[in-house]
């Protein structure tokens, strides 16, 4: 009798790890449970903190800037800098919910949470994707060895995610990361430039001739991630590259 108990808690762990798979009615992020009217896996109070952009940005980087500043070639932050994109939107600044989502979607099983935030993103700024008259997006890859680490490319569940709310074809595979870089963040702007140099290789199967190509990122520090990417896409016969990138550090 005495290992009835036992086995019968975990029957019920069980159970309910198998209603969290049909009714997954937990919000990823703050896992309180809300009623789902959508398919969305996040509850209303973490969507709206998520959506919250409280600042301007710069049309050129991204980056957070003041009420008056001109941005006609760029911000003071990145007037100077050589970019081979055009353009740059974001979901959010990296910090608060945003941050805390992101750090979720980079764990193993973190695809859902990533959908759901390409989608909300859409949800909010589909005028802006529209406007941009993209004909494809490209995520940024990971290189294979960081893609097994996490078992899973962030940047490639968003890009799906965002290209069915627009109706636009994803290029998965357009772009191969073929250089392991360190972790970026950790690197001073020049050092960055340096270890990106000579990352991205376009594939056989990339078809970027001649469009209007949005690459798709989590988190933009300097640029020179999707400065280098979109230099390899343009060099492939890309007409225009546009980065969209959640967060901007
Ligand atoms: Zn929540
Ligand atoms: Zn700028």
């Amino acid at each position: 009798m005495t290992d009835t108990l036992p086995a019968s808690s975990s029957l019920i762990q069980i159970l309910s790890g198998l209603d969290r798979l049909i009714y997954p009615s937990d919000c990823l992020l703050c896992e309180r449970r809300f009623d789902r009217n959508d398919s969305l896996s996040v509850c209303p109070d973490c969507r709206n903190q998520l959506a919250h952009e409280p600042f301007a940005t710069c049309p050129r980087c991204a980056g957070t800037i003041g009420p008056f500043v001109d941005t006609t070639d760029g911000c003071p932050s990145c007037a100077k800098e050589s970019l081979h994109f055009e353009s740059v939107i974001r979901f959010g600044p990296y910090d608060g919910k945003l941050r805390d989502a992101i750090l979720r979607a980079k764990q193993l099983s973190g695809e859902i949470l990533a959908e759901t935030i390409g989608r909300l993103w859409v949800a909010r700024d589909r005028d802006r994707f529209d406007r941009l008259s993209i004909d494809a997006i490209v995520p940024i890859p990971l290189h294979w060895v960081r893609r097994i680490e996490r078992g899973y490319n962030q940047s490639a569940a968003l890009a799906d995610a965002i290209g069915q709310a627009l109706g636009l074809r994803v290029g998965q595979g357009w772009l191969r990361r073929i250089k392991p870089t360190p972790k970026q963040y950790t690197q001073s702007a020049s050092a960055r430039r340096e270890n990106i140099k000579g990352a991205f290789r376009a594939s056989i199967r990339c078809r970027a001739r001649g469009l209007r190509i949005m690459i798709v990122d989590d988190v933009m520090t300097t640029g020179a991630t999707a400065s280098e990417a979109a230099r390899v896409l343009k060099a492939a016969g890309a007409a225009q590259v546009h980065a969209a990138v959640l967060a901007r550090r």
